[in-house]
């Protein structure tokens, strides 16, 4: 190599960067695809992935930007262990409450401890003995560390996998308000983040889940192959269907009294609806779950709507559906559950939206039947109400009533207002002004590092491979000799790396004795936002073509221009300083 060569352009020839011409036959998901065929990631075994070179740069980047944007807030990044002591979460519960996805694991001296999916215990442990007073708060700390979930399912690559990169942050603080100061303050830096990160994104409200407390809100990453699914409104309204309000029209069965009736083959609510001669409304459609005292419970919904798992789990608590299994030991009757003669100890839960429904369409607990007019109050109780139904698309908003609309979403952070939850539980108290000793107050912010990366590549992406947007790019700009050791072109070719890295541009030079066909097919396939080919036909015109991976448009260059061009990003992009964002003005 080149001693004089400015070691800060990067060399294909050096880069460890495996390219594969072919998918990966276990790639579930085109982000998957495409950073395993392009040699940034591989995958070591289900949810776990080795970061080569190029994948770990673009990880490094998105890191950055989160480290920096939570830097601005005044938020400070700390360190803490990756296995944590059982002691801790059997102090907030969460050692009986965290499920399987919690991987324990036993020391040489049989002490228990986790593997970390999240910091609450092991934070709020930390801050116990050393935030003493008011006059500390608030703090509000990070760290950016791997997290392990022992996932049910791992899947669609760095999206949902058992090890990932997380930035999580906690704050402390002396009471309600000054949470919703520190959460403001971090909602502010989140969408700063993902807006240089390019994204597209929505913020959602949203399901607390394991984490617990009250106030939370989602931000989704726009992408048709996401998980979440999402309505929103123009209004700003927006909500994760989990939680989405839900008032669904119920309507009545016309019947003066409960009847049995005969009803072969029918098995689906459309079916049944058009048995009776009714809407699908004025039915129930019932769905059967267990609550974390192992209580088994049927729900009801209208027939039009399905229940929510969520939401359900708000109204029956620790809600997780039956197994066909567990409904036949229960006694229950799949396809033909109904409020009337279920069996001894089976509680009934309906969505609110039925209350004032006086006579309902239900299954018989006997196949092949149904009740029509079941009446609520005479012929059944109901033991608890509550909204559970998923919100449709075009259902009303329910801030403003006009008809909501839907997309898909990954979501890639997620902050909460924790409230006392964690301090109470764990004696972690603080002197306030009037000399009392107060609960903290808390909040804990999320963001998905891995994933976030995965889901750029899903928003930006072709038939030819990624589409970085330039701040998280692997580099910004590859230079492409066409004839590699052309006493002409390579020259040239290094000459404008070398000036535009030092520019400020990251810079990678395909100094590779390949076609050019392949240097073309890889170029696009890693997806650095701006190409520069260096060829024998352009020079002799004093020229080089330039091409923008997002749109695929080429332009001829005069090697004249390209140099103003070094001279503004010079003077504009102070190099180092946030070049990333000129670049992606330039491009
Ligand atoms: P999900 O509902 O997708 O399982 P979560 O709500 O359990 O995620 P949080 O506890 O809110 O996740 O964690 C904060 C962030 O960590 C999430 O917003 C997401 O970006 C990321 N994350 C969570 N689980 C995974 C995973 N299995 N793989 C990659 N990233 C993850
Ligand atoms: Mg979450």
């Amino acid at each position: 190599m080149n001693k004089t060569v400015n070691p800060n352009v990067l060399r294909m020839t050096n880069i460890y960067a495996p390219t594969l011409k072919e998918d990966p036959s276990d790639a579930d998901i085109t982000s998957a695809k495409l950073l395993v065929r392009a040699g940034m990631i591989r995958k070591e075994a289900g949810g776990l992935y080795s970061f080569l070179p190029l994948g770990l740069r673009v990880l490094h980047k998105v890191e950055n930007i989160v480290r920096e944007e939570m830097d601005v807030t005044g938020a400070q990044e700390v360190l803490m262990p990756f296995l944590q002591r059982a002691e801790l979460w059997k102090e907030s519960g969460r050692w009986n409450d965290y499920g399987p996805e919690l991987l324990r694991v036993t020391d040489r001296h049989d002490n228990e401890f986790c593997l970390s999916p999240t910091h609450e215990e092991i934070i709020t442990d930390l801050v116990k003995n050393e935030l003493r007073s008011y006059k500390d708060l608030p703090k509000n700390l990070y760290q950016i560390q791997i997290k392990f979930r022992d996932e049910i399912r791992p899947r669609f690559g760095l999206l949902r996998s058992r090890e990932f990169m997380m930035k999580d942050a906690y704050s402390f603080n002396a009471n309600a308000e000054s949470v919703d100061e520190t959460y403001d303050d971090m909602r502010a830096a989140y969408c700063r983040m993902f807006e240089r990160m390019g994204m597209n994104y929505r913020i959602v409200e949203a399901d607390p889940g394991q984490i617990g407390g009250h106030g939370t809100e989602e931000f989704m990453a726009l992408a048709e192959t996401g998980e979440a699914e999402l309505v929103y409104c123009e209004c700003g309204y927006a909500a994760d269907v989990e939680v989405g309000e839900c008032s669904p029209q119920a309507q009545a069965f016309p019947a003066e009294k409960m009847e049995k009736v005969a009803t072969p083959g029918v098995h689906t609510i459309a079916e049944l609806a058009e048995f009776l001669g009714c809407e699908e409304a004025a039915t129930a459609k019932a769905f059967s779950g267990k609550d974390a005292e192992g209580n088994v419970w049927v729900l009801f919904v209208p027939g039009n709507y399905e229940v929510n798992e969520c939401k359900a789990g708000r109204v029956v608590p620790g809600f997780q559906p039956l197994t066909d299994e567990d409904m036949e030991k229960s006694g229950l009757v799949k396809g033909s559950m109904g409020p009337v003669g279920l069996p001894e100890g089976v509680r009934v839960a309906a969505d609110e939206s039925l209350r004032s429904v006086e006579r309902w369409v239900v299954g018989a607990n006997d196949d092949g039947y149904h009740y029509v007019g079941a009446k609520l109050g005479e012929d059944f109780q109901v033991d608890a109400w509550g909204d559970i139904c998923t919100v449709h698309v075009g259902d009303a908003c329910p801030h403003c009533g006009k008809p909501l609309s839907g997309a898909r979403g990954i979501e890639v952070a997620q902050i909460f207002k924790l409230g006392t939850k964690y301090s109470e539980q764990m004696n972690a108290n603080y002197m306030a002004e009037d000399g009392t000793e107060q609960p903290f107050f808390m909040g804990c912010y999320g963001v998905g590092i891995s994933r976030s990366m995965a889901a750029i590549v899903e928003q930006f992406n072709d038939e030819h491979g990624m589409c970085w947007p330039p701040a998280v790019a692997p580099a910004h700009v590859c230079v492409i000799p066409l004839t590699v050791g052309d006493e002409e072109v390579q020259p040239v070719a290094e000459k404008i790396a070398e000036e535009l890295t030092d520019a400020g541009f990251e810079v990678v030079i395909d100094d590779r004795k390949e076609r050019a066909g392949v240097k073309f097919a890889d170029a696009d396939l890693i997806g650095w936002p701006l190409q520069v080919v260096v060829g024998k036909r352009g020079l002799a015109e004093g020229t080089v073509e330039v091409k923008r991976r997002r749109t695929g448009e080429k332009v001829s260059v005069s090697l004249q221009s390209l140099a103003e061009a070094r001279k503004f990003a010079r003077e504009y992009g102070r190099p180092g300083k946030r070049v990333s964002e000129f670049v992606s003005q330039l491009f």
